[in-house]
């Protein structure tokens, strides 16, 4: 027997109020299953937002290693190191014991960590699929046509920064002022540093000035905008839509303003934009291989150097840690303004 803790939920809630330490014994494994231990699982805030319905495991991606291994697996050997094929198997538990099918085993773990390996899922998978599958990639222009996006700081809004730079996209990148001008210019010189073409704040994508400021860099449109990702709804999403090219997409994956989408009547009838949603769960459970296969090229790019680990604030869960702990880092999550992702270490 292993003896496991889970964070779990019952009820629909703070986090900190429904959130409880869990603690079982998990059985050697049969056959196929695997048992394994958790390395790391961060706290995204679709976690947050997701937790509801009948007692669950929260946490929706983490890295695991491999402890022991039942008679019939085929695939996998103790020390290995897998993430879980689909979002919303829970990954906020010390142990867990799952058959090897519903696993993704990480080749050349060498090289990455626990860290990259346990985020690569859900924010990489997200922003590698909205830029490859939104917009007429065949035929954009390398280096010569834009992406927008706001919540550029984000996990999906780095992912997505990294990948354009990789692959000839412009970033026009949309951050909120942060308490200091010198923190503001700090914010915008890590963003260009891992790539991004452009970086303005909020406040600057609402005023007057911006529309001149967008024709400049853009070229007078001779490099069009040709997709927005929205992260955070309300004006700034607005604003996003404004600058697309005719014919262009945006798509909604978050709403952190908790504002709705407002869409400008002109914008649909003149311009033809297309707006879309994506939901990484979703298309992950309907297009299987394509997800590895996208979590595989990330890797590579990851062991390459070529993708930057998200800024963290890690949280260790030893044994001893007690439950309220926990739920309280996970309450943090939809906070704003943050360091660091909230991330759990066992
Ligand atoms: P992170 O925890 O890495 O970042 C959170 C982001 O939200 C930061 O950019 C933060 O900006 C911003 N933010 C927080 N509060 C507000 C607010 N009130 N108004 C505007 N911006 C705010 O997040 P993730 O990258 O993990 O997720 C970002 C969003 O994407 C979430 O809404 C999440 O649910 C969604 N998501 C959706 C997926 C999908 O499949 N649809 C998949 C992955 C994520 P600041 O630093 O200024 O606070």
């Amino acid at each position: 027997y292993t003896q496991a803790k889970a964070l779990v939920y019952s009820k629909y809630g703070e986090p900190k109020d429904v959130l409880r330490l869990h603690k079982h014994s998990i059985s050697a494994p049969h056959g196929t299953q695997v048992n394994l231990r958790l390395l790391t699982a961060p706290m995204n805030p679709a976690d947050v937002n997701q937790i509801q319905g009948p007692a669950a495991v929260g946490g929706n991606e983490g890295a695991f290693e491999v402890i022991s291994t039942g008679a019939g697996v085929k695939n996998l050997s103790k020390g290995d190191w897998v993430i879980m094929k689909r979002t919303g198997q829970g990954t906020w538990r010390t142990h867990a014991q799952l058959d090897e099918s519903q696993l993704i085993r990480i080749e050349d773990k060498e090289g990455l960590t626990p860290l990259q390996v346990g985020t690569v899922s859900v924010n990489p998978v997200t922003a590698y699929r909205m830029i490859r599958d939104f917009c007429q990639w065949d035929m954009m222009r390398t280096g010569e046509e834009w992406l927008i996006q706001n919540g550029a700081n984000s996990g999906v809004g780095r992912a997505a920064i990294q990948l354009g730079r990789e692959w000839g996209i412009k970033t026009l990148n949309v951050i909120r002022q942060r308490n200091s001008p010198e923190e503001t210019d700090a914010m915008k010189q890590e963003l260009k540093d891992l790539g991004a073409t452009a970086v303005v704040t909020e406040e600057e994508l609402l005023s007057g000035g911006f529309r001149d400021m967008v024709k400049e860099i853009t070229r007078q449109g001779r490099e069009p905008i040709r997709l927005a990702l929205n992260c955070v709804g309300g004006k700034n999403a607005t604003a996003l839509a404004k600058t697309l090219a005719p014919d262009s997409h945006m798509v909604t994956y978050g709403a952190m303003s908790k504002q709705p989408v407002a869409l400008p009547s002109g914008l649909l009838i003149f311009k033809n934009l297309a707006f879309d949603g994506f939901w990484v769960s979703r298309w992950g459970d309907k297009n299987p291989q394509l997800k590895e296969n996208t979590i595989k090229d990330v890797l590579q790019l990851t062991r390459a150097g070529r993708f930057k680990d998200i800024p963290v604030d890690d949280v260790k869960w030893n044994w001893n840690t007690e439950g309220p702990v926990l739920a309280e880092s996970v309450q943090g999550t939809l906070g704003g303004f943050r360091s660091g992702k909230g991330v759990f270490t066992f």
